[in-house]
């Protein structure tokens, strides 16, 4: 089994891949992360089939609606969430396959009506969502959120796990990533073994934290599966460029070669590099990459810029020193010098010994 541990720092939300067979599945993407998510996604040659919501959540917005548009995954979550557009609504004690390997969905109301707590069918991983968080636990002040359920709900859903179970929490907010049953039962601050229903629901009562800050749109736009009132602009309209996992745009060699006319090219190797054996792609200018945050002044913002080294990687670098000089129409030619004359596309200087 593959599996993933990805982070969004805005909002310290997890999100979980899980593939077997090359099939996959998302726990709690988020919107702004889909770019990332289909990147490695693809990388990794899988085929997203679902993407799974622990609940409606209120500080962050699903990337669900966006990665079916994207990938044709599937969008399920728990009925008692209340959510429109989903393709499958979550009963207790659902499954939901993926290649050969099974999760459960056990219904742990408290922070909010619809939480799920998705559980591996060997009970060696669980993903809690907000119901069990490292050493704490989601609020309970709103969205239907009910102390004394959620007390239930950890005790009799979570805590009847094995001991050695890895716990996979919605978020932490503390660097931590994972826990195990054993240890929350003893060491939870608010929910261990020791601590009685009374205690917990004194506990949560009192906490007095403001609402997220991004509650008032979120909520809404999760109610419907993550779809914007305003469908989200082209990824790039100039060429059909990709996103790595890496987080750069790549064009291919094909397309450049066809379009070498209406794009600027920046070649950032060493000037006896661009005169040397490999030579340079026609029209190219050399902008070495030790040079480019203080020469890129001398290139036009309005034309899209394609960057070119001997593979790759120092141009991957340049995209992002003209990301940050303010350049939004940026790529790297994918392979570089070495995929360019692979693929036996035209060249200026060089030789073909
Ligand atoms: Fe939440």
């Amino acid at each position: 089994m593959i599996f993933r541990q990805l982070f969004d720092p805005q909002s310290s939300t997890y999100t979980y891949l899980l593939a077997d067979s090359r099939e996959a599945l998302l726990i709690d993407p988020v919107f702004e992360q889909a770019r990332r998510d289909v990147a490695l996604v693809e990388e990794l040659g899988l085929k997203l089939a679902w993407t799974l919501e622990t609940h409606v959540h209120a500080d962050h917005v699903t990337g669900a609606w966006l990665l079916r548009e994207r990938l044709k995954s599937r969008i399920a979550l728990s009925k008692e969430s209340g959510a429109e557009g989903a393709d499958r609504f979550l009963v207790p004690g659902e499954k939901i396959s993926f290649g050969k390997r099974v999760l459960e969905a056990r219904p742990t109301p408290g922070h909010t009506n619809g939480c799920m707590t998705y559980v591996l069918d060997d009970r060696s991983m669980a993903f809690t969502g907000d119901a069990l968080l490292i050493r704490g636990c989601g609020r309970t002040d709103f969205q239907q959120g009910d102390a004394h359920s959620l007390f239930r709900s950890v005790r009799d859903q979570v805590f009847s796990l094995p001991d050695a179970c890895l716990l996979y929490p919605g978020h932490d907010y503390r660097g931590l990533t994972a826990t195990s049953v054993g240890e929350e039962k003893l060491y939870n601050p608010r929910l261990a073994e020791s601590i009685g229903e009374e205690d917990f629901v004194g506990y949560m009562t009192h906490l007095g934290l403001p609402h997220p800050k991004q509650m008032e749109h979120a909520v809404p736009a999760n109610l419907h599966c993550g779809k914007p009132k305003v469908a989200p602009r082209e990824e790039a309209d100039w060429a059909p460029l990709t996103y790595t996992f890496a987080g750069i745009w790549e064009v291919q060699p094909a397309w450049l070669e066809e379009h070498l006319r209406e794009v600027q090219i920046v070649d950032v190797r060493e000037p006896d590099e661009f005169n040397g054996v490999l030579g340079h792609l026609p029209g190219a200018r050399l902008l070495p990459l030790g040079s480019l945050a203080e020469k890129q002044g001398t290139l036009e913002k309005e034309r899209p810029v394609v960057v070119v080294c001997r593979s790759g990687a120092r141009s991957a670098q340049a995209t992002v020193i003209l990301g940050k000089a303010g350049f939004q129409r940026v790529a790297n030619l994918s392979g570089g010098m070495l995929r360019w004359r692979a693929q036996r596309l035209a060249v200026e200087g060089g030789s073909d010994a």
